[in-house]
């Protein structure tokens, strides 16, 4: 496989594949999500790619009543607000994603560090269909 630039637009095409992709520091070993190409604790510039576990738990949340556009095509409006989170990986780094599986109508039942999965949303039709990042909620 030929090496893909440490991007974003590779992280969604990773996205895409269904694969939640960071990168790391060869050097330090720090893990970066959205990927970087330089490292912002030792100045690196040697990267590679790793695939993560997808598992997380529930750093910060906020429930959403007035949507941005896409959300709206989603589905989502005042009436059914949606839930975004920060997420905490298990290997470490965060990243903040929608947040499946709450009711964002009650949020006083939504708890940080509530364990989380990755989910890939897919979302347009044709050329404008992509893969969203989302997390879900671990029944139990
Ligand atoms: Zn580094």
């Amino acid at each position: 496989m030929a090496e893909r630039e440490f991007t974003s637009a590779f992280f969604y095409q990773y996205l895409g594949e269904h694969k939640l992709m960071a990168s790391q520091c060869c050097s330090c070993g720090a893990l970066h999500l959205p990927p970087r190409a330089l490292c912002p604790c030792c100045f690196g510039d040697e990267m590679e790619w790793v695939e993560l576990g997808g598992s997380g738990t529930l750093l910060a949340f906020t429930t959403i009543h007035i949507a941005p556009t896409a959300m709206i095509e989603a589905g989502y409006n005042k009436d059914n607000p949606y839930c975004t989170g920060i997420v905490r990986l298990a290997e470490g780094p965060t990243i903040s994603a929608q947040i499946l599986g709450v009711d964002a109508r009650q949020p006083t039942q939504i708890s940080t560090g509530m364990p989380l999965k990755v989910a890939y949303l897919e979302r347009g039709e044709g050329d404008k269909r992509r893969t969203t990042l989302a997390f879900e909620a671990i029944e139990g």
